[in-house]
């Protein structure tokens, strides 16, 4: 595994490898995949022959060791050790009484020992104030239990791996909605939650046409208020503008792409919002890293490697569909739910490095065009291959009430899905998700101790040496400011290149973010950045435009704005 970076190796020591009760670890990155391949390719067994066994296994060892592709972060610490909790996407429904709470909150809990993140929405929960008959006194409403969850999280260190990480929903006509939107300002900091507005068209009717919207007591269906949706859209994107939160989450939008939706309407997503899921359901991700099918046609001319790529989709395909075979799940509901309608999400990582490589500047028609040839076409092999998966073992449980009966089989209710990749990028060298570059160079906070990574893109580096540019005074300022932008003595091309997230304007953010989102079944976590000096109305325009072009959601950070930043813009020393 010589292709393992020095922060790679670091991340895999830390917190993937298994160690002994003295701390030491029992394996090396090479061994750890071959864990990982080992026990993912006995899902076979299932459906074939020994012989079956043996080649998967060599197969899936081969994409990862290659870093073509990697699963999810809890595939790889928790594969093959025991503990087998796979997937790190959860969606655990609240019902509106005090044992429904805690018994999901005991749910929770077992999930995020294991390394897993969950989304809720509670909007089925009656308001603070409303009449509770078997105590006779009054609820303290979604708000408080959330503080609550949050609490919890604080305190399940996910055995030393992970702190918890969740999503916490309410409807945009839940009475208790204002409180929601000031949840991350106003009085104790939450630290685990991400929160978002369940946000359903009538309402951005509603708000187009500036008129009163009814606030709904879910316990008795009955308007308790009305507001001008005017005055509570402002709220929210102040608050947005401030914090980063809330996010957005396009309920309607989201159910209209709904394979299964004779079973239930989905009302939340998992912690980062690329998992749409109905109550119960988990979800496995991977994703591809994309410079890896960058090929030299001539010299100096580069292109994607479509023939390398659509085999690695099959393969990847097929290794997450064993991976629902080979998972325990931490509960009888969510074994049910997730094996009913058998969800994985493939996606990609290295989009901007990709770009960098084929020389295409991320703020660019270009961009976007590639962005949708390349999405459309691990969408459509991702089909194909979940397809003939059908063919062979069956189609999920659920398919005869899905969108693909009766004319197409298919393996899977959704097959892609685009995930942040947070670990698994760095485990792969590589920038993160469809993000662009954050920072040329740049420090990294590990949030379980405070350690900090520094890096220069490595990128930047060999592009220099290419260039044969005088490394020295460049590098300087490079670490000085973490951009390239105003570098004079580089050149034009280069500079429009390697701009960095802070220097691509919030629109182009979301073109990439839509261009994704149109070729994947699930949905794209992606944050745009907003410059520091910008408004509330450039997030009031943001959110309608993201709802307009069809997002499922939408997450924007202003710079400097939240309390969570872990990167930061160039070394300080
Ligand atoms: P990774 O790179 O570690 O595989 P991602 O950054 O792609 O993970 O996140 C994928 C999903 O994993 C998230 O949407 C969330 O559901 C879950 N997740 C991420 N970080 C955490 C965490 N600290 N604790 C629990 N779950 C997490």
């Amino acid at each position: 595994m010589e292709l393992l970076s020095e922060n790679a190796r670091k991340i895999l020591q830390e917190r993937y490898l298994i160690k002994d009760a003295a701390g030491r670890s029992k394996e090396t990155p090479e061994e750890l995949l071959l864990r990982v391949a080992k026990t993912v390719a006995q899902a076979e067994k299932k459906y074939g022959s020994q012989q079956g066994v043996e080649k998967w296994e060599r197969e899936f060892f081969g994409m990862m060791s290659n870093l073509d592709f990697l699963p999810n972060s809890t595939t790889l610490m928790n594969a093959g050790t025991g503990y087998g909790q796979l997937s790190s996407c959860f969606v655990l429904p609240v019902k509106d009484s005090l044992s429904g709470i805690f018994q999901t909150l005991r749910l929770a809990a077992l999930v995020q020992q294991k390394g897993g993140g969950t989304g809720f929405n509670f909007s089925e929960l009656r308001p603070s104030g409303d009449h509770i008959s078997q105590s006779g006194g009054q609820s303290s409403g979604p708000v408080s239990f959330i503080r609550v969850f949050d609490f919890a999280a604080e305190h399940i260190r996910q055995g030393g791996k992970r702190r918890g990480a969740n999503m916490g929903i309410l409807n945009v006509d839940h009475p208790d909605i204002f409180e929601f939107i000031r949840l991350r300002t106003e009085g104790k900091r939450l630290k685990n939650f991400n929160l978002s507005v369940g946000i359903s068209d009538s309402f951005m009717k509603a708000l187009e046409a500036n008129a009163d919207w009814n606030l709904i007591n879910p316990r008795t269906g009955k308007s308790v208020r009305m507001v001008k949706s005017g005055v509570l859209w402002s709220e929210l994107c102040e608050q947005a503008w401030l914090s980063g939160n809330p996010g957005l989450i396009f309920l309607d939008t989201i159910n209209a792409a709904n394979p299964v939706i004779s079973i239930g309407e989905i009302a939340a997503t998992n912690p980062c919002g690329e998992v749409p899921l109905l109550p119960n359901e988990s979800c496995n991700l991977g994703s591809i890293n994309l410079t890896k099918f960058v090929k030299t046609v001539e010299a100096e001319r580069t292109e994607l490697d479509w023939k390398k790529l659509g085999e690695t989709v099959e393969k990847s395909i097929r290794f997450l569909d064993n991976v629902l075979d080979i998972n325990k799940f931490p509960s009888e509901s969510i074994s049910k739910a997730s094996l009913a309608n058998r969800k994985i999400g493939l996606g990609v990582m290295g989009w901007a490095e990709l770009l960098i490589r084929l020389g295409i500047p991320y703020a660019s028609v270009d961009a976007i065009s590639l962005a949708e040839r390349l999405m459309s076409f691990i969408q459509e092999k991702s089909l194909k291959a979940s397809s003939r998966l059908g063919i062979e073992r069956g189609s999920f449980p659920n398919w005869e009430k899905s969108v693909f009966f009766p004319d197409q089989p298919m393996r899977n209710a959704t097959r892609t899905s685009i995930a942040p990749t947070g670990t698994i990028s760095i485990l792969a060298d590589t920038s993160s998700s469809v993000e662009p570059l954050f920072a040329l160079a740049f420090q990294r906070k590990n949030v379980l101790n405070g350690e900090t990574l520094q890096t220069i893109n490595p990128l930047f580096l060999e592009m220099l040496k290419s260039e044969r540019l005088a490394e020295g005074k460049i590098l300087d300022q490079v670490i000085s400011s973490g951009t390239c932008t105003h570098i004079k003595e580089l050149p034009g091309k280069f500079r429009e290149l390697f701009r960095t997230a802070l220097e691509i304007s919030p629109e182009w953010h979301l073109r990439h973010q839509i261009a994704f989102q149109k070729f994947t079944d699930n949905a794209v976590s992606k944050t745009v950045n907003l410059p520091s000096d910008s408004t509330i109305g450039d997030v009031d325009q943001l959110y309608r435009q993201a709802w307009e072009l069809g997002a499922k959601g939408i997450t924007v950070f202003r710079n400097e704005a939240g309390d969570q930043q872990l990167l930061y813009r160039g070394i300080k020393s």
